[in-house]
């Protein structure tokens, strides 16, 4: 069919105009991906059955474990001019409807396992649901060369070009919201040149490259996922693998399989894996469970990898030191946000130091404004970068605040720097404690902890105190077979005199916890971070 893009309609409010046009007329070119087939060529593809028209500037969104089918729908969105604004897969429906109506969201786009979910919250939004088309039958059609035929690809291929050439930079691409730790979720919008500006920053900070291979096991909504080790891959041109739900025998396995099953081509070896501090954790906990020939073997392999990243929120030390034992590698830790994607980056060749986030990317400025009463060094971090949002969607006063008039954008992270190395001491909303005077890191006192031989997993919190201002709250995991030995015994796993105690060496006296929580998990997003903000709630309503 015909494949221009339409050209009614450009303006951002297409909302409720954007459905009726839809309905009316109808479809057209949708999937579109990339693909390296066994000569290494990449292959572009769109799908011709079914087709839906989407307008310039409307919002689609799109839900989909990592999966193929999902860079359909986001390539396709792109192509008509449209903005993509990628769904959480857990979002309870309060808060998916909340994205929905925000962005003004007129097309969804979902895999199968998510109509039951997401239909519904697309009729209640006004918005038309279609689900992404399977990448296998674009595959039979790839294969079916009778039918289409390489010279109709080459064709598709040249058609694409046209129409991505109409695409202007400052176009909207993405909206992504925020994880909502310190309040609702923000919508970041994102244009053509600030996801570009990142993956280029990010395929030369890391040496990203045609030979590389990702094991991709991270969700999709957050820039993680979404830019580090999807786009910018698939803009150098390296291969990625979907796993499309993270488990800790699947990596191993695939791991261990790359390079020790002589089957296996050298080219479909996995280079390089990127996850977030949990997942770490929980493939150390998987790999002290295989017997000793599992883990000699693992190790080999996982220590084959061409790069190892972390990051989203703190690499806890002990954590960083246990993976370079088991593997050999030393994390690659990094900082960013939503509003800009990387800032900060420990070098690709050089010292990586635990604790610490490393450097400015290429491209990107840094200042630190110290603040009133804060130790010297220590300050909110702002930047500067190609690769900065536009706006916060619907947010003009918020968009408006969070820059300073140079154009440096306030993270509202709180940080320190040794050698030209950053450290982040935490949100300074949420992470920073204000405690008779002092300005207390919660994420430096929570690194502390988690060397206590029973506790799992922490968060410090500050919990209102009319004397101190703030006194610091200390909520604990225990690791299971403590838990269950005290239990046994009927004492408490831990408590707060004996914290206190084993914390007196290790922490200054006015950063040693004054309450103590001990519970079986702690809330946590799909990205595994921590919400302070219904922690903050949790423990407020645990108080008379
Ligand atoms: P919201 O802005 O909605 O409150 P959020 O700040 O958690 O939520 P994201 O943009 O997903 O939303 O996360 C960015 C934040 O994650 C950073 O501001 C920083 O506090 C934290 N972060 C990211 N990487 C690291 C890291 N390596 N170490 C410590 N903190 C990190
Ligand atoms: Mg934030």
């Amino acid at each position: 069919g015909e494949r221009q893009l339409p050209v009614a309609n450009t303006s951002m409010e297409a909302h409720g105009d954007g459905v009726n046009e839809l309905q009316q007329e109808g479809s057209k070119t949708l999937g579109v991906y990339k693909k390296t087939n066994a000569e290494g060529e990449v292959v572009v593809v769109t799908e011709r059955s079914k087709q839906v028209k989407i307008l310039k500037g409307a919002r689609v969104g799109i839900m989909g474990k990592p999966c193929a089918e999902f860079v359909a729908g986001m390539w396709g969105t792109w192509l008509s001019g449209a903005v993509a604004v990628p769904l959480a897969l857990n979002h309870p429906e309060a808060e998916l409807l909340h994205v929905l109506s925000d962005a003004g969201v007129s097309v969804v786009f979902a895999t199968e396992e998510y109509r039951e979910l997401l239909e519904p919250a697309a009729k209640k939004c006004g918005a038309l649901f279609y689900l992404l088309p399977s990448v296998a039958s674009l595959d039979n059609d790839l294969s079916d060369k009778q039918e289409h035929g390489l010279q109709s690809i080459e064709k598709m291929e040249a058609e694409i070009h046209k129409v991505s050439s109409r695409i202007r930079g400052e176009q909207a691409a993405l909206i992504i919201y925020t994880s909502g730790t310190t309040g609702k979720p923000k919508g970041a919008v994102h244009t053509h040149s600030s996801i570009e500006a990142q993956v280029r920053m990010l395929a030369k900070a890391w040496d990203y490259s045609t030979k590389d291979r990702f094991l991709h096991c991270l969700p999709l909504h957050h820039v993680h996922g979404l830019v580090n080790i999807l786009l910018a891959p698939l803009f150098i041109g390296a291969t990625i693998e979907f796993l499309p739900k993270f488990s800790t025998w699947d990596v191993w396995r695939r791991w261990q399989e790359s390079y020790s099953n002589l089957d296996v081509p050298a080219s479909d070896a996995i280079t390089v894996f990127s996850g977030v501090p949990t997942i770490y954790v929980r493939l150390l906990q998987g790999y002290d469970l295989m017997d000793v020939d599992h883990q000699i073997s693992c190790s080999l392999a996982a220590s084959k990898l061409r790069l190892m990243m972390c990051g989203s929120s703190a690499l806890p030390e002990p954590v960083m030191e246990k993976w370079e034992r088991v593997t050999g590698h030393r994390l690659l830790e990094r900082y960013g946000m939503t509003e800009f994607g990387m800032g900060l980056s420990n070098p690709l060749y050089g010292d990586r130091r635990p604790g610490f986030v490393g450097e400015p990317l290429p491209g990107v400025e840094v200042s630190i404004v110290e603040e009133e009463g804060a130790a010297s060094g220590v300050g909110s971090l702002c930047i500067r970068s190609p690769g900065m949002f536009s706006e916060y969607w619907n947010l003009p006063q918020v968009t408006e605040k969070s820059f300073r008039k140079d154009g440096y954008f306030e993270t509202g992270d709180t940080v320190t720097k040794e050698d030209g190395y950053y450290k982040i001491l935490g949100r300074t909303s949420v992470d920073i404690i204000k405690s008779g005077g002092y300005k207390i890191s919660s994420l430096e006192i929570e690194a502390v902890l988690l060397q206590h031989p029973v506790i799992a997993e922490c968060a410090i919190m500050g919990i209102p105190d009319k004397d101190y201002g703030e006194i610091i709250s200390a909520i604990i995991v225990p690791h299971e077979a403590q838990a269950a030995a005290a239990a046994a015994k009927w004492e408490p796993v831990l408590t707060l005199e004996a914290l206190r105690d084993w914390a007196r060496p290790l922490l200054a006296p006015y950063k040693i916890p004054q309450h103590l929580l001990v519970w079986e998990s702690l809330p946590r997003n799909a990205m595994g971070k921590v919400n302070k903000k219904d922690l903050k709630n949790l423990i407020l309503s645990s108080f008379p």
